[in-house]
């Protein structure tokens, strides 16, 4: 008996409550870092692959931390959601988007967009809408076509009447959808096609081992048909090698997203890459 009640208190430990403190202190940081300007959108070129081009990129957030430096989005994304500043961010993150593409739509390409992640937890939030968004586009004078919204396969498997109708409401205002880390979750296809999406991404670890005659390669050649019958274009994330490239050129997919074009920019470098592209 005295084992056992040993064992109930080692949830206890000290390792455990330096990391719940440690929660605690990174969550209130992250309010501060809201307001003290030490958030950072990063982008990420998405390049068409039979051109080479230029004409899409992801919205990437970086956290730099005053004492600890980079904070990965992997770490802070899921205290956002927790504490609710979750919908503050992504606010931030929006308005930063409309500001550049808007920018880039207008020295770089007419028809440039610019994808940002919903995480299940900020699309689903209560009671929340994209009205805000919606009447940022409008202000700012950027049609909902710039913008594409990444969301991930769980959501639609659950398809509650809220998921439903805030991806009506994106595509009313006229935002596009993609379906971030193909392949990763459920994958079921069948909502593929009950949902009205854009852009499927498959996910990088089926990238990782592309190679000729590999059954990753088989995998994707037949994602990207049935994409394409079904009205989607095709990115594919994770490119890091030439082959991988090309394998995925020859298998008839739209873009590519990966180390092998560029990593993730700070917004300023990034919009002088795509001004030198531009210019070539
Ligand atoms: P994700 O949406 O799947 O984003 C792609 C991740 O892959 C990014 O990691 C990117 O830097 C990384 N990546 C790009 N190319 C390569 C490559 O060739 N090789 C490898 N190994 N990795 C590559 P990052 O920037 O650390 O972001 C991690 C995740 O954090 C994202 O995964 C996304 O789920 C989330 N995230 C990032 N920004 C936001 C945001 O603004 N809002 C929300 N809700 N989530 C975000
Ligand atoms: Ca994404
Ligand atoms: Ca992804
Ligand atoms: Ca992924």
């Amino acid at each position: 008996a005295k084992g056992a009640g040993r064992n109930r208190f080692s949830y206890f430990t000290p390792a455990l409550q330096v990391a719940a403190l440690n929660r605690m202190r990174l969550t209130n940081d992250l309010r501060s870092a809201l307001k003290g300007d030490q958030l950072r959108l990063y982008f990420q070129p998405i390049v068409h692959l039979s051109t080479g081009r230029i004409r899409k990129a992801e919205a990437l957030l970086r956290w730099q931390h005053p004492q600890r430096g980079m904070v990965s989005p992997l770490e802070f994304i899921p205290l956002a959601e927790s504490s609710g500043l979750i919908v503050d961010i992504g606010q931030w993150v929006f308005n930063e988007s409309i500001r550049w593409v808007q920018r880039w739509r207008r020295d770089v390409h007419p028809e440039f967009q610019v994808s940002l992640n919903q995480s299940p937890v900020e699309f689903q939030r209560e009671g929340g809408s994209y009205d805000v968004w919606l009447s940022a586009l409008r202000q700012a004078g950027v049609p909902g076509q710039a913008i594409v919204v990444e969301i991930t396969e769980g959501l639609l498997l659950d398809a509650s009447t809220m998921v439903t109708d805030k991806l009506l409401q994106l595509r009313d205002g006229g935002i596009q959808v993609a379906l971030d880390d193909f392949g990763t979750g459920y994958s079921s296809l069948s909502y593929l096609n009950k949902f009205d999406i854009d852009y499927l991404k498959i996910d990088r670890s089926f990238v990782r081992n592309l190679a000729p005659d590999s059954s990753d390669l088989a995998l994707s050649e037949a994602i990207i048909v049935m994409a394409h019958k079904l009205g989607l274009h095709v990115i594919a994330e994770g490119v890091e090698t030439a082959q991988q490239r090309d394998l995925l050129a020859a298998a008839g997919c739209d873009y590519g997203q990966g180390y092998l074009f560029d990593k993730p920019l700070p917004a300023g470098e990034f919009d002088a890459l795509l001004r030198s592209h531009a210019a070539m």
